[in-house]
């Protein structure tokens, strides 16, 4: 087998791709406006509620339209996906792995249509798009792998005894709950979905409302590699309705969720609770919120680290759990690296995500551009707005850029996660100050730093409290396999994307000892 390597980018100069790309999105707009249904144990289920998907960047358009489940769909779900269960958890690593990489390869194949739904429906840009496309491809070539490994190690860990067979299975734990963000519709969707599913598990996965269309595009792709039914439940659905009758449900084995904090710990507490009937503990795999912040030392390069902060801050309007929210900046260099922030944020197209020039598109939601609107509110009672400040809501959410200086570290726009374009600037007297500027909120991320110096490199390591640790690069973009992704603290779970342990969580060890 070709070792995993991640999927390289697309390179839009060249116009073979750009046309390609266009094509791509011409036979997709012509699909919009259609209907998803709710998958459970491969039935079609079409229901009388609807929920509509439209393009935040322009809100008249329609994506589709899907159909919501409901209580009895989900106990049915539930029902399925436990009688699946006995028959999939049976099935060989091998062919398991082997529908993840059939399904890697059709998204391969037709990557610029899953992009093009990210741009419609996610508001993405087309280079924001391809990645998100690209990364859905890694955890499918990555996870595949991960499981053939993960089935070998049982073998070769233990200590040989004499007179004894020694083994330990990683076996799967049972049906799972999947509930992805909207902010990385198809690579984090699939890649939970994928964990899951190739460890042995069957899942209901209940997309996010927002972008619930191109995670049925991806339900398609299982189908059609062949994936026997049921094993993957499409159930769609409000998360007033079955949100937490889902995570509470007696046949639930576990939650894998990523989202806010504030969901991530109602979904910790409520899992906690053991129901009548219930012969378990649920497990939680949680990735929630960050204030990620970049340091930039006395001695660093100011034109990199500027260059970095923009695409960490500003790239999908800062809606990434990675974006940078705060600059932490020596006081030696402060005003010089603010002025050159300024100076290339205000250079930045903002508009349309469909445009093929457009860096920073649109925020997703009504609700994510009030809360922004909110914050830029208090940004201006807590520090100076130097860039930025605007929002307008036709014809779609758009807020641009904004940068605010001189924020006290102790401020609530450099404690509380906004989910926006909106970037605070620190002034520090010390490395070590900086620091413990970064490390001053509940979170525990990722964290860039942009220094020259040797020593401050080793005392970050150190001392600087996140998952992702970046020096002189952005604080996003971690790839499948080379950064595993994932916090500390009020980040979640502290589990590793990505990474070589994530399968564990999905499975436990049973040891078998025979005497020879
Ligand atoms: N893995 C993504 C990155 O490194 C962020 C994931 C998220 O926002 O949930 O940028």
């Amino acid at each position: 087998m070709i070792p995993y390597f991640p999927e390289a980018l697309t390179n839009f100069s060249k116009p073979e791709n750009e046309a390609a790309f266009t094509a791509a999105f011409e036979r997709v707009s012509s699909q919009l406006g259609q209907t998803c249904p709710l998958i459970v144990g491969g039935r079609e289920i079409y229901t009388d509620q609807r929920q509509e998907s439209r393009n935040p960047s322009n809100l008249e358009q329609i994506v589709g339209f899907v159909a919501q489940a409901d209580k009895t769909i989900i106990d049915e779900a539930f029902q399925v996906a436990s009688k699946t269960f006995t028959t999939w958890s049976q099935v060989r690593p091998e062919e398991r792995a082997g529908y993840l990489f059939k399904a890697a390869a059709v998204i391969r194949r037709r990557k610029h249509e899953f992009s093009s739904w990210l741009l419609l429906e996610a508001g993405k840009t087309r280079a924001e798009a391809d990645a998100d496309t690209a990364e859905c491809i890694d955890f499918l070539e990555y996870y595949g792998r991960q499981m053939l490994q993960l089935s070998e190690r049982g073998k070769q860990t233990l200590i040989s005894y004499p007179g004894e067979d020694n083994q330990l299975e990683y076996i799967p734990l049972g049906v799972g709950v999947v509930i992805p963000p909207w902010n990385f519709p198809l690579a984090i969707m699939a890649g939970m979905t994928a964990a899951a599913i190739v460890s042995g598990n069957t899942v209901l996965l209940k997309p996010a409302s927002q972008t619930p269309v191109i995670a049925y595009r991806f339900y398609e792709v299982l189908k059609e590699v062949g994936l026997p039914d049921g094993v993957v439940n499409f159930v769609p659905g409000d998360a007033d309705v079955i949100g937490d009758y889902m995570v509470d449900h007696v046949r639930t084995r576990f939650v894998t969720f990523t989202g806010s904090r504030d969901v991530g710990v109602r979904i910790y507490e409520r899992a906690s609770k053991v129901h009548a009937g219930q012969i378990w503990l649920k497990r939680v795999i949680a990735e929630m919120g960050g204030k990620d912040a970049i340091i930039v030392d006395e001695q660093a390069d100011l034109d990199l680290a500027a260059q970095n902060i923009i695409n960490s801050a500003f790239m999908f309007s800062g809606q990434k759990c990675s974006a940078c929210s705060r600059v932490i900046a020596h006081e030696a260099i402060y005003q010089d690296l603010l002025d050159r922030v300024v100076e290339k944020t205000r250079a930045l197209t903002i508009g349309d995500a469909v445009n093929a020039n457009t860096q920073v598109g649109p925020v997703i939601d009504q609700k994510a551009y009030e809360k922004i609107k909110h914050y830029i509110e208090i940004g201006k009672q807590e520090g100076r707005l130097v860039c930025g400040g605007e929002t307008w809501d036709k014809p779609g959410y758009f807020v641009s850029p904004t940068i605010f200086a001189d924020v006290p570290a102790d401020a609530r726009i450099s404690k509380e996660e906004i989910f926006g374009p909106v970037v605070a600037f620190t002034k520090v007297k010390t490395f070590s100050d900086a620091i413990a500027a970064a490390n001053n909120t509940e979170f525990g991320l990722t964290g860039s730093v942009f220094t020259t110096n040797r020593e401050h490199v080793e005392e970050a390591r150190r001392t600087f409290h996140v998952g992702n640790l970046y020096f002189n690069r952005k604080s996003t973009g971690a790839l499948v396999g080379v950064h595993p992704f994932g916090g500390f603290n009020m980040s979640g779970t502290d589990s590793k994307a990505g990474g070589p342990d994530y399968l564990l969580l999905f499975t436990q060890p049973k040891l078998s000892s025979e005497v020879l």
